[in-house]
């Protein structure tokens, strides 16, 4: 087998892809399967949500898509033809509004001009292009354009964030807490089959306990269901990195 990332500690007994699958079976156990990603109205629904939950929190998100749905813009040709005032009022519960309405005119130029407009015509690319295209556009990086190709795409791509940053070092799996966003997905890929229901969910229940147990500050150990798995278990109160 190739030689483990450096940001990577040396694998467990059995080694990294049972005790990640060990990972995943117990946050399924607690929290069920997530159903990500909520999308009434499809992948476009996706995508904007891709782009407007950048630096924002879910709810708002949730408000600027109802304003699009209630204004009809969230199909790509609605978006497309619409003036950037009207996307910008739209989505203005999401924050930076005005420069995410533009990057949403942007996805949509792209679209258009490269693919007449078809979200099937752009995924049935191979995966390697599509993301390349992806984050060659303003305002899309890695964890954007990656949250599109799995989410909207249904490529076998794993999102990964800050959430995924702060879990596994506690866990004892990445070794510091500067990891590169490429490490940590490279981490996944190498060590997980290439299923995108599996990196759909895994993703979720990652967001999900560090929202709800392993919390920045403060991490709720003793209802950890990681807990037997965690080096760092046992120390509920105080902070940590
Ligand atoms: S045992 Fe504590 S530090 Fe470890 S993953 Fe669970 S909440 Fe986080």
């Amino acid at each position: 087998m190739a030689a483990e990332l450096p940001s990577v500690a040396p694998p467990p007994a059995g080694g990294w892809g049972p005790w990640l699958g060990a990972v995943y079976r117990r946050l399924r156990e607690r929290f069920g399967h997530r159903q990500w990603w909520p999308a009434q109205d499809g992948p476009f629904e996706v995508i904007v949500g891709a782009y407007l939950t950048q630096n924002v929190a879910w709810v708002n998100v949730e408000k600027a898509i109802a304003n699009l749905r209630a204004a009809g813009l969230l199909t790509p040709a609605a978006l497309h033809a619409a003036p950037v005032e009207e996307v910008a009022a739209c989505i203005r519960p999401a924050g930076y509004y005005r420069q995410k309405a533009e990057r949403l005119k942007i996805f949509c130029d792209y679209l258009f001009s490269r693919y007449g407009g078809s979200l099937d015509a752009l995924f049935a690319r191979p995966l390697g292009e599509v993301r390349a295209e992806l984050l060659a556009l303003k305002g899309v990086g890695p964890e954007t354009a990656d949250s599109i190709l799995c989410y909207a795409g249904g490529y076998p791509v794993m999102v990964v964030d800050a959430y995924t940053r702060r879990l596994f070092y506690r866990l004892g799996a990445f070794t510091r807490t500067d990891i590169s966003y490429d490490e940590m997905q490279a981490f996944f890929h190498r060590h997980l089959p290439a299923d995108t229901g599996l990196f759909n969910d895994f993703h979720a229940q990652i967001v999900t306990v560090s929202n709800r147990i392993c919390l920045k500050r403060g991490p709720r150990c003793r209802e950890c269901p990681l807990a037997d798995l965690c080096p760092r278990q046992g120390l509920d109160e105080g902070e940590r990195p």
